[in-house]
């Protein structure tokens, strides 16, 4: 092996700048990140398998570079209005954006968000390599007051829709208090996806991605990305790729390029699909609260639509009855799949409290719902069956 994999220079190579592209988000999510047309070339990205490359190129050896990551890059920097570096899954994007840190920086994060990410930032916190400031997202003035506080904040992390509770964040505001402040402002997009929600536009630094869910669509790979604003930050997360070797694999950067292509078909019809059943679970009396931004009542909706362009597949609810309930639920489904993750085709719930590193603000009953792009009716019958088991603990237990 070379002593150093990165190009001749001793750099990775620097990712290339998006253009300002002419089309539509819906277009780009079909056409972004396709080769040049040349006679009898493929119309598509080529899955490109190597680890090495002839000599003399700026990329020499595949944990600096591979066409396909280039290509699928290529589209997400041109659907979110940036830079897009892809990374290993959605945590290696989150754990590169905080490797961009100073040893002892702060970042104010909020109480609830991914439990992964919390638990890297607990872990970053108890190893003595960052300080965190916890902050309610939704309350604007709080964040404000954290930003303010010394020592000075180097990172605000911002989840917007928030995994699990599907909580609001102002984000322009937010964005521009962190801005304000010298703080690189970062926003996990990953529940609303570019078509929905484009950070960069309002006012954040860097857009981050678990590209394993809506984006590649199909439950079948693990991939991340970081979209920045400007190139400087890119280079610097792709020096981090490099060095750490948090690389995607070609195969799953391909599958996930040819799953963006749909991606505005599923975003529509899984979001329609979710509004639908967010309204129909909010009248059912073994459903103790619905929390989806598209539902009138909910808290974060007047927000969302200031800054969304629609309110996304994900939503959650509580059981009455607590845990037990709520675990009779999901096991009684015979169409929505009890399984972790999201942002597939097919639907799938869980309760979240079964994981013990989800936070203890997420309540015991809570059923995240994944909808995926079935038929709508069918949904809803499969899970009116599954609820229709649930009120014998409700009767046992009032929790209202
Ligand atoms: C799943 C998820 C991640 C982590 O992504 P992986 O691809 O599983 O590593 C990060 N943020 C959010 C909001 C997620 O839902």
């Amino acid at each position: 092996m070379p002593p150093d994999h990165a190009a001749p220079g001793g750099q990775p190579p620097v990712p290339s700048a998006t253009q300002a592209a002419p089309w539509r988000p819906g277009t780009l999510a079909v056409v972004a990140g396709r080769p040049g047309r040349e006679p009898d070339g493929p119309l598509n990205a080529p899955l490109v398998l190597a680890s090495s490359y002839h000599q003399g190129g700026p990329t020499g050896y595949a944990r600096s570079g591979n066409p396909t990551w280039t290509a699928l890059e290529d589209a997400l920097g041109q659907l979110e209005g940036g830079t897009a570096v892809t990374f290993a899954s959605g945590v290696a994007a989150v754990a590169a954006v905080l490797d961009l840190l100073p040893l002892g920086a702060t970042v104010v994060a909020p109480d609830v968000a991914y439990s992964g990410t919390l638990a890297l930032l607990a872990e970053q916190e108890a190893a003595g390599r960052l300080r965190v400031r916890r902050v309610a997202i939704t309350d604007t003035d709080a964040v404000r007051r954290a930003l303010g506080e010394r020592p000075a904040t180097a990172l605000l992390w911002l989840e917007s829709p928030s995994n699990p509770l599907l909580e609001v964040a102002d984000l322009p505001a937010l964005a521009a208090a962190g801005a304000a402040a010298g703080a690189l402002v970062a926003v996990d997009n990953t529940f609303a996806t570019p078509l929905l929600q484009r950070p960069l536009e309002l006012g954040a630094h860097l857009a981050v991605h678990s590209v394993t869910k809506a984006l590649s669509g199909h439950s079948d790979l693990l991939l991340g990305a970081v979209v920045s604003r400007g190139p400087e930050l890119a280079e610097r997360l792709a020096r981090i790729r490099t060095r750490t070797g948090a690389v995607p694999g070609p195969a799953e950067a391909w599958l996930a390029l040819r799953g963006l292509r749909t991606l505005a078909l599923r975003v529509d019809r899984a979001g329609a699909n979710a509004a639908d059943l967010a309204s129909w679970l909010a009248t059912r009396r073994e459903v103790a609260h619905v929390r989806y931004p598209g539902l009138p009542a909910d808290p974060g909706h007047a927000r969302a639509r200031t800054q969304m362009r629609g309110f996304g597949s994900i939503v959650a609810f509580e059981v009455v009855g607590g845990a037990p309930a709520a675990d009779r639920v999901v096991a009684g489904c015979r169409l929505w799949v009890p399984a972790t993750s999201l942002g597939g085709v097919e639907s799938t719930l869980e309760r979240r409290r079964r994981w013990s590193a989800e936070a203890r603000a997420v309540p015991e009953g809570l059923v995240r719902l994944s909808v995926g792009i079935e038929d709508v009716d069918d949904l809803r019958t499969d899970l009116a069956a599954a609820l229709a088991s649930a009120p014998r603990a409700a009767s046992t237990q009032p929790s209202r």
